[in-house]
């Protein structure tokens, strides 16, 4: 997925041990000094890159320093988001909502300063003490999303910032890491995680994310690989999302939750549980993607099944309509207590 052959790299990155060796793993790539991963127009600069994206994700790397280090509350799918070690993605999905703060081709931007990251986490768990009463995250810890910007899958391929966090959170008994994946890296198996780390497999109907999941791992080869991760100590959940409806949208989704209940062990099935979050679709978002890709915008983009609503930064999300979409996760969500009745819900929106 990656052959690195540009990084950006800002200095005071290039001189931390851990971006060291980012630079000694790809030794010919040409460096380019920037002042702030944020602002490198020609990566960044959507208009001029939109037929260079998959090379861009490809060849380019960027080398940064996370200057603000906050654990923002969440609530949802994690107690907490905790500050990223990444931004940015090798792969290229048509809903994805990472490069809408750094524009679209957005490659992977690695953040240095990793010490800085696990010691402000190491204190915030600390601040926190036990967890007081189970809540939909989990009942006994607190939940810390470590990919909320990237999949960190990935960026396991890029430095060793992924493994010295589930290292991290394997010594922390009232916390857990958690991070959602579509690229199936087995190198995590030997990690040894200690089931303090949650490892969410994204999964939708297969006939809809040849589509729309762009350079991923095919649907079946992440469900081939939940029962080898459990064994390995992670913990497994399903991250059913984005769900996106379309003729026979629910035949599909029962065909896909046959697949996960035949192709996991009863292990897997006692701990497994899934978030369900209905697709939500952008107006810029769209507009780029008619550009590259307008066959995934014909199942995305559904005016006659979507409300558009004024965001805080004034673009213009869809999501489905008020009473259908609350009809569609019923129906899910009885699919799922039927094909895979171990599987709790732990939300749907
Ligand atoms: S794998 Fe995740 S972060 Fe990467 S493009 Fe797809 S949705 Fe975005």
């Amino acid at each position: 997925m990656l052959d690195v052959r540009r990084i950006y790299v800002e200095p005071e990155a290039a001189a931390l041990p851990r971006g060291q060796q980012v630079l000694a793993r790809w030794p010919d790539a040409e460096l380019v000094e920037v002042a702030s991963h944020w602002d490198i127009p020609e990566l960044h600069g959507d208009e001029a890159n939109v037929d260079r994206w998959v090379r861009i994700k490809t060849e380019a790397l960027v080398l940064g320093v996370k200057k603000s280090l906050t654990a923002r509350p969440n609530g949802r799918s994690s107690d907490f988001i905790a500050p990223s070690t990444a931004n940015g993605c090798a792969m290229a999905c048509a809903y994805c909502y990472v490069p809408r703060r750094k524009g679209y081709s957005n490659p992977i931007t690695v953040f240095a300063n990793i010490d800085r990251i696990t010691g402000y986490l190491a204190r915030h768990v600390a601040r926190q003490g036990s967890k007081p009463e189970p809540n939909q995250c989990d009942p006994q810890a607190w939940v810390y999303d470590i990919g909320e910007n990237s999949d960190c899958s990935v960026d396991a391929t890029v430095s060793d910032n992924v493994r010295d966090l589930v290292d991290l959170f394997r010594g922390l008994p009232t916390a857990k890491a958690s991070f959602a994946t579509k690229h199936v890296n087995r190198d995590l198996l030997g990690w040894d995680p200690q089931g303090r780390t949650r490892i969410r497999f994204s999964l939708m109907p297969d006939r809809v994310s040849r589509l729309v999941d762009v350079r991923t791992d095919r649907v079946a080869e992440r469900i081939a690989a939940i029962d080898d991760f459990v064994e390995a100590g992670y913990e497994v959940h399903l991250n059913l999302s984005p769900v996106i409806v379309h003729d026979g949208w629910l035949e599909d989704w029962a065909e896909l939750l046959e697949q996960v209940a035949d192709g996991t062990s009863a292990r897997t099935k006692a701990q497994l549980a899934a978030e369900v979050i209905m697709l939500t679709h952008n107006e810029a978002l769209h507009d780029v993607n008619l550009r590259w890709h307008p066959k995934a915008e014909q199942v995305l983009w559904r005016p006659e099944l979507q409300q558009g609503k004024r965001s805080q930064t004034g673009g213009w999300n869809v999501r489905y309509r008020t009473g259908a979409k609350g009809r569609y996760v019923a129906q899910l969500t009885d699919l799922l207590t039927e094909r895979l009745p171990s599987c709790r819900v732990r939300y749907a929106f």
